[in-house]
């Protein structure tokens, strides 16, 4: 079959629906054609990544045999990108007023009964404090789209407490989960020093996605899903794509998903910088039986799998949507960033009350600390980072992408993954999470040169919360 990517930036060309159509039904009539299975296979193991009519026939192929190699193969892929480390976030909520009608999420602007909750930057400080006391230092930041009490000039001036807060630490990395807006707003954006612009597609179907969407501005498909090329012409390098699993077909979206990765690459040069993986959860006034594409565990996890054999450059992010098992299984199959100690609210990091309780986007199913957490990672043979060093040294897009392609990124990975996590470990771990930590610090720095072991150390900068990044 012949590759398809379109370099228009409008919607209805590279996200083609007759594509996906055609790309589905290629792959219902080859899924069973071992001959072709075994040719994509042999490209996959090159490590180079798949086209989205390879990996739809992998997808609809029913062989456990090929499942199991498809996901050995997603392991492999991690350690030969990114190494051993799992990079932690914890989201931000900033605001849950919402002029949309989203109808899978409590922040619908026809939610009477959920707190509408909105913080000062006084408030913001708060949760940062809150934040850097359990040792975080990349955050991922939330709001409603409402330009009436959510303008532009709120999320940026919340940047800029975020980064002027520096107590128990620093936020070295703010990532912006926001609706899709202009050219000019992603310019303002982008010069706050924000990390990736993240914004999940919901859906790639636009039937499905009109009805989902029935109000607001959200309810544009066009708009939205032509808002990362915005971004990236507004001078973003690093864009964060993502489905809201459990809306659509995992088949469509998988295709649609790997079609929006490719179009970016193409016209931009560098491909999306992270994909995240949210399934629907309950919330508030959200009944998830009312959705009728719930995706099992077993065929989320085969598409993880598959995501990282296709797109092996590209982060993959599981917040904490998923339970303590499934992220145990999800991180031996490519996921390379996790959320830990999160809270959905607004407010929640610094202050418990039933408002700030009942202000939760959805509930999580994975409600350990970070202290728990990163000791977790550890004991499953992962080493936690706090590192934000491609942000701060400038290797993103392209740049990131070339050292990425080359497999030199976990060069600077391991090393930085390292620094973060002696800065953990000294400062903010628990005493077991500690003990656990130093024995493993110990054993992974042996495996470095004895010059950058010794040289570790003078990096890090305990007065001044400054670490010099490889
Ligand atoms: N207002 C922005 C927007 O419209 O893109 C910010 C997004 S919202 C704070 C973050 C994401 O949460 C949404 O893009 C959606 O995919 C996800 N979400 C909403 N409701 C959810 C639910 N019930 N379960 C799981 N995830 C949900």
């Amino acid at each position: 079959m012949k590759h398809y990517v379109s370099l228009s930036d409008k919607a209805l060309d590279f996200i083609n629906a007759e594509e996906i159509s055609r790309t589905l039904e290629y792959a219902k009539e080859h899924k069973n054609d071992k001959g072709l299975i075994a040719d994509i296979m042999s490209k996959a193991r090159e490590k180079n990544g798949l086209y989205h009519e390879e990996a739809a026939v992998l997808l609809l192929n029913n062989d456990p045999e090929v499942t199991s190699e498809i996901k050995a193969l997603a392991e492999e892929i991690k350690l030969a990108y990114y190494g051993n480390r799992i990079v932690l976030f914890a989201p931000l909520y900033l605001s849950n007023f919402c002029i949309n009608g989203c109808i899978y999420c409590p922040y619908h602007a026809k939610n009477k009964q959920i707190p509408r909750l909105k913080m000062t930057q006084e408030q913001i400080a708060d949760e940062v404090r809150a934040l850097q006391k359990m040792g975080h230092k990349r955050l991922a930041l939330e709001a409603g789209e409402d330009p009436k009490n959510n303008p532009l000039e709120y999320i940026l001036e919340s940047i800029a407490t975020i980064y002027g807060v520096h107590e128990e630490g620093v936020i070295r990395r703010v990532n912006v989960n926001i609706a899709a807006t202009t050219i000019e707003n992603y310019k303002r954006l982008h010069a706050a020093k924000i990390g990736t612009y993240i914004l999940f597609q919901e859906t790639y179907n636009k039937k499905d996605y009109e009805k989902l969407h029935p109000r607001g501005p959200k309810s544009d498909y066009l708009w939205h899903t032509e808002a990362m090329d915005r971004a990236m012409q507004g001078g973003f390098e690093d864009v964060g794509l993502g489905v809201l699993f459990g809306l659509h077909s995992y088949e469509y979206e998988l295709v649609g998903l790997l079609m929006h990765a490719e179009h970016l690459e193409a016209v931009y040069g560098a491909g999306p910088h992270t994909i995240s993986v949210p399934r629907l959860r309950p919330a508030d006034d959200i009944d998830v039986s009312s959705f009728k594409n719930a995706l099992p565990d077993d065929v989320f996890l085969k598409l993880i799998a598959l995501l990282r054999v296709a797109v092996p450059y590209t982060g993959m992010i599981m917040s904490t949507r998923e339970s303590e098992h499934i992220r145990k299984e999800a991180l031996s199959l490519g996921i390379s960033q996790i959320s830990g100690g999160s809270k959905t609210t607004v407010g929640g990091y610094a202050n418990q009350n039933a408002a700030i309780d009942n202000s939760a986007q959805f509930e999580v199913s994975d409600n350990r600390t970070l202290d728990e957490v990163v000791r977790w990672l550890m004991e499953c043979g992962h080493v936690p980072s706090f590192c934000t060093a491609c942000y701060g040294s400038g290797r993103q897009g392209v740049d990131f992408m070339e050292i990425c392609k080359r497999k030199q990124i976990h060069h600077y990975c391991t090393r930085n993954a390292l620094l973060t996590l002696m800065e953990y470990v000294n400062k903010y771990a628990s005493p077991e999470t500690r003990r656990i930590g130093t024995a493993l610090l110990d054993h992974e720095l042996d495996k470095l040169p004895s010059k950058t072991a010794d040289e570790l150390i003078t990096r890090i900068d305990t007065t001044t919360n400054e670490i010099k990044f490889f």
